[in-house]
Parts: C-alpha cells; sequence; structure tokens
C-alpha cells in the first residue's frame, strides 16, 4: 500500500519505520525544517540543552531502548544518583523515600498519612472497566489518602505530563495504576517500584542516546531516507472511496491508500475540518498544556547546594513557581562543561499555565528566584536560555481513553490511523510502542 504519514515527529516516524518493515511505500510529510517535532538538542555556551523529553526508561517493552538499539544509536544511562527524587512540600525538600527505613523517616507525610497509605488493601478496588474512568486524583485520595495524593500522586502528574492531577484521566494516563487498582495490589505493586522490589534485572533505568535525543532522530531519518520530506505542510486530508487525498500548501492533491495522521490534536482538527468535521472536533478539543523551559549553567564552585538526584518536583500551593527542576549534568555530565553544571526548570502545564507566558527575562528572573528558595543558589549563571512550547504536552481528560476509541473507529471507516502523543500515551516510550498498532491497523487494510 502507498501510505501518507502525515507529521514527522517521534510518532510518526517510528510509525514510518514500521510500515516500511511491513512492505509498504511511505511519505512522511513534515512541516518542519528538520524532523523530530518538539524533539531537538542543542548546544549553547558548551551547554547541551535537550528541549523536551530528555530521556527515557529502559524497561518498557518495545520503547525506546529497543528502537535505539536497532538503529545502532548508543546509549548512556544516567548516573546513579538519578534514583534519588526529591519534592518540595511544605517549604523544604524531602527525598522521595527509596526503602522502609526511609519511607518511616520521611516527613513527606505524616503518621497518619503513612498508616493511611499502607492500609490501601484494605480500601475499595476499582476497575475502569465496569465502574467508569476517573481523575488521578480522586483515584489517589481514594486508595492511598489525601496527603499521599497531595504530596506522593500529584506532583507525579506534573513530573510526567505538567498536568493537573484533578483534571487527568487514570486510565488513559496511568493504565499500569488503573490495572493494579483493579487488581487490588496497588500498595504491592508501587512499594515493589518504589523500593526496588521485583526482578531487579528487569528494573528501569534512565538513559538517553549517546549525542542527545536528536541522535534517535537521525537515525530515525536516516533509516527512513528520502521518505522523509521536510518542510511540507499538508493542508487537507480527503477521505475518498478506498484511499485517501492529501493536499499540500501548493493545492496540489496526492492519493494514498491510506494516511497516519501523526501531528498534534490540533493540527489533526484543521487537516479534517472539511471532509470529517466531526472528528476534526473531536481530535481539535485535545488540550496542549503550555510549557516553557529555563536552562541555566553555573560554575560548579559558585553553586554549593547539593545537586545529588535527579532533580525536583514541587507540589501544589508551594511558593517556588516552578513545576519541576531536573539536575541535569548531574544525570549527564556531558550536558555541561567540565566544572560546570546545568539544571532545566519547567514552568507552565495545565497546573500554572501563565508562567509559560512569562517574557525572556521575567521567566529567566522567576527561574532564578526559585533556584534561590529551594536550593539557595544566588550565584549569576554563566548560561541562561529558554525553549518555549506554546502547544506542549497533550494533556489526557477523564474518559479520555474513550472518547480516543470513538474517534479511532470513525478515523478507520475514512482509512486513516490517528497516532502520536494525542492518543495513547506522552512519553517518547509510549509514542515509539504506538507505532506496531499503527502498522497493524493499516495492515488490516491490504
Ligand atoms: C517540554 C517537554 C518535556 C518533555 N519531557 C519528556 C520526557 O522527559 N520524557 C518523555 O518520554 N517525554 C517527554 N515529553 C513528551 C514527548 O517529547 C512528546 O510527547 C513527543 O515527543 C511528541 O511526539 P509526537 O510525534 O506525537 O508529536 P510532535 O513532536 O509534536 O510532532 C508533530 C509533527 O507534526 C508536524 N506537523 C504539524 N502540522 C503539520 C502539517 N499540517 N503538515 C505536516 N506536518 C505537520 C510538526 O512539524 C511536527 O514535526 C516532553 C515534552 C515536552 C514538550
Amino acid at each position: 500500500m502507498k501510505v501518507a504519514v502525515v507529521g514527522g515527529g517521534i510518532g510518526g516516524l517510528t510509525a514510518a519505520l514500521r510500515l516500511v518493515e511491513g512492505g509498504h511505500e511511505v511519505h512522511v510529510l513534515d512541516a518542519g525544517a528538520r524532523p523530530g517535532g518538539v524533539i531537538g538538542t542543542s548546544e549553547v555556551d558548551g551547554f547541551r540543552r535537550e528541549h523536551a523529553a530528555n530521556g527515557f526508561l529502559t524497561g518498557a517493552e518495545d520503547g525506546a531502548a529497543a528502537l535505539c538499539a536497532e538503529l545502532g544509536v548508543g546509549v548512556v544511562e544516567a548516573a546513579p544518583a538519578a534514583k534519588t527524587r526529591w519534592i518540595y512540600l511544605r517549604g523544604r525538600l524531602h527525598a522521595l523515600p527509596s526503602g522502609p527505613g526511609s519511607f518511616a523517616r520521611t516527613q513527606l507525610l505524616s503518621w497518619r498519612g503513612k498508616l493511611r497509605l499502607l492500609g490501601e488493601p484494605l480500601h475499595r478496588a476499582r476497575d475502569v472497566a465496569s465502574a467508569g474512568d476517573e481523575s488521578l486524583w480522586d483515584f489517589a485520595v481514594r486508595r492511598l489518602g489525601p496527603e499521599a495524593a497531595h504530596a506522593l500522586v500529584a506532583p507525579m502528574a506534573t513530573g510526567v505530563f505538567a498536568a493537573d492531577a484533578r483534571e487527568l484521566s487514570l486510565a488513559a494516563g496511568f493504565p499500569k495504576l488503573a490495572a493494579l487498582d483493579a487488581r487490588g495490589g496497588l500498595v504491592r505493586g508501587m512499594l515493589a517500584g518504589m523500593f526496588g522490589g521485583g526482578n531487579r534485572r528487569a528494573r528501569s533505568r534512565l538513559a538517553t542516546p549517546a549525542g542527545g535525543m536528536i541522535a534517535m532522530i537521525d537515525a530515525l531519518a536516516v533509516r527512513l531516507g528520502e521518505r522523509v520530506r521536510r518542510g511540507v505542510s499538508v493542508r487537507h486530508v480527503v477521505p475518498e472511496a478506498g484511499g485517501v487525498s492529501i493536499v499540500g500548501d501548493d493545492a496540489a492533491r496526492t492519493r494514498y491508500d491510506a494516511a497516519v495522521l501523526a501531528v498534534p490534536g490540533s493540527a489533526a482538527a484543521r487537516l479534517l475540518a472539511g471532509a470529517r468535521p466531526e472528528l476534526a472536533r473531536g481530535v481539535g478539543d485535545v488540550y496542549y498544556a503550555p510549557v516553557a523551559i529555563a536552562f541555566l549553567g553555573f560554575r560548579a564552585r559558585d553553586v554549593s547546594a547539593d545537586l545529588g538526584g535527579f532533580g525536583f518536583l514541587v507540589a501544589a500551593g508551594e511558593a517556588p513557581r516552578v513545576l519541576g527542576c531536573v539536575f541535569e549534568s548531574t544525570l549527564w555530565p556531558e550536558r555541561a562543561p567540565a566544572d560546570h553544571v546545568l539544571v532545566r526548570l519547567i514552568y507552565g502545564g495545565a497546573r500554572d499555565p501563565g508562567a509559560a507566558a512569562l517574557d525572556d527575562a521575567a521567566l529567566l528572573a522567576q527561574a532564578g528566584a526559585d533556584l534561590a528558595k529551594v536550593l539557595g543558589v544566588r550565584a549569576a549563571p554563566v548560561h541562561a536560555s529558554t525553549v518555549r512550547w506554546a502547544h506542549g504536552i497533550a494533556q489526557y481528560p477523564v474518559g479520555h481513553a474513550e472518547r480516543v476509541a470513538g474517534w479511532e473507529r470513525e478515523a478507520h471507516a475514512a482509512r486513516l490511523v490517528l497516532a502520536g502523543s494525542a492518543y495513547h500515551g506522552v512519553a517518547v516510550n509510549d509514542c515509539i510502542a504506538d507505532a506496531r498498532r499503527v502498522a497493524r491497523q493499516v495492515a488490516a487494510w491490504r
């Protein structure tokens, strides 16, 4: 079959790879000057900046680690310090407990909160399949108690989705938690992950391609070769009997046997508005929380604070405006020149979209103030820069999975497949794994 893949982010490129493997003739049409979508890596003042995803967990089945191995891209594991994660709560940092001893000692939760969390097996299990979806927040309060919801679970929603846990779908955002919940083994499962139980070898590690995330994109582009067409902005997608016409910016129509729409929901809505207005309205409703990143680089000797760990997340309602901060050069020392450190502070998200709209000077001033408050860092940075995404990370509201299933039925009837981060997971691991579903769907039309 001749298949158009509209959108050359990680979702579109991996879908194209799987389609080529399936023997199809594939064109990837991407509006950007280079493929990769939001993923990008740049070197400024000797600091390596990741523009979106900065790494991935290696344990995911069919995820980025497997793709890198397949493409011959070397990966670098994060320093062991990555295991330590911090949460800013009640005006100070607390290490996320990593064992029974630190759980007993942590001040993230009161004794009452700890007992409530450990009493989880006594609380009602709930199966999304029969009882319907709920928010991550409602789920956490029901199973773990309000303290754990605020101190542990809501920051996780910020860390992964830059989301507000009260709005985020459990079923679509955290399907593994939903499955554990249905089986009633939530605390057992969480403790196994948190305290290092289970099969140690199978445990995930944080890693990134040597050369940065862009190395994985570049290798995909090389593998796909001339099938990837840059600077091609698709204007309309028009389903027709037994196929799909793609209309480009120059109004030229090209007929394909099927098309994969691997663009953000708002872009898919524009492509479909003429031919499939109802589907267009649906996918156009997927909200992307805006995100702004502030990168600050310092001389190591000017920073007396302990940057040991992955970084910190800030619980809702605390004074710092930053959602979270990643200690980039602790994880991967090559991200800063020798004797320097680099941190990446994330602003905006569904919790505080206004912060992503601050101008550069205001954002960098806020980043400096937040670092001073949380870590006591008051030195002048030797590097300060920003990367912004007005449409940053797709948000999955309660009921998302069900709505996606409806859109997919409508798309299927029009020989279209919806792909990318708007539907089945925002993490790069999810977008990569989802490419096999896309290829299966296309193969079904053969
Ligand atoms: C700040 C930030 C931090 C993140 N951190 C992490 C992380 O640490 N770990 C993790 O796993 N994930 C992270 N993510 C999420 C992850 O990077 C994204 O979800 C994923 O890369 C999105 O890929 P995609 O292919 O769905 O879409 P995109 O990357 O948005 O690609 C869509 C493509 O469609 C193209 N396009 C749009 N309209 C048209 C058109 N009309 N015609 C042709 N082409 C078009 C665009 O040019 C673009 O290339 C982060 C995201 C952000 C923004």
